[in-house]
């Protein structure tokens, strides 16, 4: 499955952050690499894996904070899709609230390491751009005068890189993650609240949300410029939530058409 972890291989690094444990597979610089293109500057590619390990920790350090306040233990595992915050200790079974808690507290950490990253550029003199690119996404970016940051221009780029990085890699990354499309983020909370309210019922339509809107940005990343790798995930998402559905057999309201 394209969100398991790939398990422990002889290239993985380890740390702990706040206590949790902390795996990085080798696909995970593999994935960083394809997503920043090919660069022939070492240092540019060395700020760039910093961002995307910056932004994607963030994330999965969101959801295990979110997890131990609700006496889980986790794990966090970086890899070639992205992370996982995976639970390794838990006490009660999981409440709706608390799914939904834990789903959105990765997109909200990554924003709030966004936010510090804006408010330390401002009070180093930035000025905030934001608009939306080409392919439709919305952006953020912080913008020097020149010569504030550093009078050698080598640093200067390099110190405005990685602010700018960071700011792109965690919009991107966080608000694809709450779409609604399982088992992104996104998808998570809305299975999570649909089940709630509506029961069994709730269940299958969002997976029907899911489809829909994962072959949906699959088919815009293709057209677009959102890219391959955009396109394979929201694709496989969208197939894997059509066979849960299949798997749960066809409910009378999918039946009519
Ligand atoms: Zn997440």
């Amino acid at each position: 499955m394209l969100f398991q972890d790939p398990g422990p291989s002889k290239a993985d690094i380890k740390f702990r952050v706040l206590g949790f444990p902390v795996r990085i597979h080798p696909y995970f610089w593999v994935m960083c690499l394809f997503l920043g293109g090919l660069r022939n500057d070492p240092g540019i590619l060395f700020i760039w894996a910093a961002a995307v390990l910056a932004s994607t920790l963030a994330h999965e350090l969101g959801h295990t904070l979110a997890m131990r306040k609700f006496g889980e233990d986790a794990e966090v595992v970086l890899h070639g899709m992205g992370g996982l915050a995976i639970p390794t200790r838990t006490r009660w079974r999981r409440t709706y609230d608390s799914q939904i808690l834990i789903s959105l507290a990765g997109p909200a950490a990554g924003f709030a390491l966004g936010a510090a990253v804006v408010l330390i550029a401002m009070a180093l003199g930035a000025k905030l751009l934001s608009g939306f690119s080409s392919f439709g996404l919305p952006y953020i970016a912080v913008d020097w005068p020149k010569g504030v940051l550093s009078s050698n221009p080598w640093a200067e780029a390099y110190i405005d890189y990685a602010f700018n990085s960071v700011l792109w890699v965690t919009v991107y990354w966080d608000l694809m993650n709450l779409m609604p499309v399982y088992p992104l983020d996104g998808g998570q909370a809305l299975r999570a609240w649909l089940e709630k309210t509506r029961g069994g019922r709730g269940l299958t339509q969002s997976l029907w949300i899911s489809v829909i809107v994962g072959a949906a940005i699959a088919v815009m990343a293709i057209a677009g410029r959102g890219g391959l790798w955009l396109a394979v995930l929201f694709g496989w998402c969208a197939w894997s939530s059509y066979q849960a559905i299949q798997a749960l057999g066809r409910p009378r309201w999918a039946r009519d058409y």
